[in-house]
């Protein structure tokens, strides 16, 4: 099997920023499940599809063509040939998506395409069910948290440099209510696998929390 990186945890803890610059440095394949889980959510707005319409959402998996490509500083993220980079991004594209990722043929869909990428190589893939059903062999196993406050800040510092209006205290909420559908819906729920290492960012700096990881990567 080739190595297998899994960083699962709560939004906004940092796990694409540290997925990437670990699968750089290390020349692995870095695969944002996150951002396959958006392109859905867009596939169906574009579409004119209500969230809410699972049996219409399932029934564009199909025709719903993923792709991504390496770029700095974010990866660049393809539906049916478009760049959507950054409309998987959008508010209503955040605030929708642990909807339809709670559908079960949703998952099942997009667990085997993220299974299939990691063939290519070695990876680091993110998201919330990697450790525990995505990649369940990954030789390392990583848990990333940070306090809510910190996570929103994040969010919020994001937000303002893609020149998107949020105040702190809506982002909080918003941040805290995905976590709660994330960890409560019924299919692979975000929870930390038995196995995987907690590491809290919080108050740590991008190049403190890369070289922790890359330290356990090499051990
Ligand atoms: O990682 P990101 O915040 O971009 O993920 C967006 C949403 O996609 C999550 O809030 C969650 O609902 C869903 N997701 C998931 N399983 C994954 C990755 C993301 O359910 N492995």
């Amino acid at each position: 099997q080739n190595f297998q990186v899994a960083i699962d945890g709560p939004a906004s803890a940092g796990k694409s920023t540290i997925a990437k610059i670990l699968a750089h440095n290390f020349h692995y394949i870095y695969v944002d499940t996150g951002a396959m889980y958006r392109a859905i959510t867009l596939a169906a707005k574009l579409a004119g599809i209500d969230y809410q319409d699972e049996a219409a959402v399932v029934a564009l998996l199909p025709q719903v063509q993923i792709e991504f490509k390496p770029g700095s500083p974010v990866q660049h993220v393809f539906l049916n040939g478009q760049e959507v980079t950054e409309a998987i991004r959008s508010r209503e594209i955040t605030n929708h998506v642990s909807q339809v990722a709670a559908y079960a043929a949703v998952r099942q869909d997009l667990v085997g395409r993220q299974q299939q990428l990691a063939q290519a190589g070695g990876v680091v893939m993110d998201g919330r069910d990697i450790g525990t059903t995505v990649l369940p062999q990954a030789q390392v196993k990583i848990y990333l948290i940070a306090s809510v406050d910190e996570r929103a800040q994040r969010r919020y510092k994001e937000n303002q440099a893609r020149g998107i209006a949020a105040d702190l205290p809506t982002l909080k909420k918003e941040i805290e209510q995905r976590d709660y559908l994330d960890s409560h819906r019924e299919i692979s729920p975000l929870t930390k696998a038995q196995d995987a290492q907690v590491v809290d960012t919080t108050g740590q700096s991008i190049e403190q929390v890369v070289a922790t990881i890359s330290q356990i990567i090499k051990n």
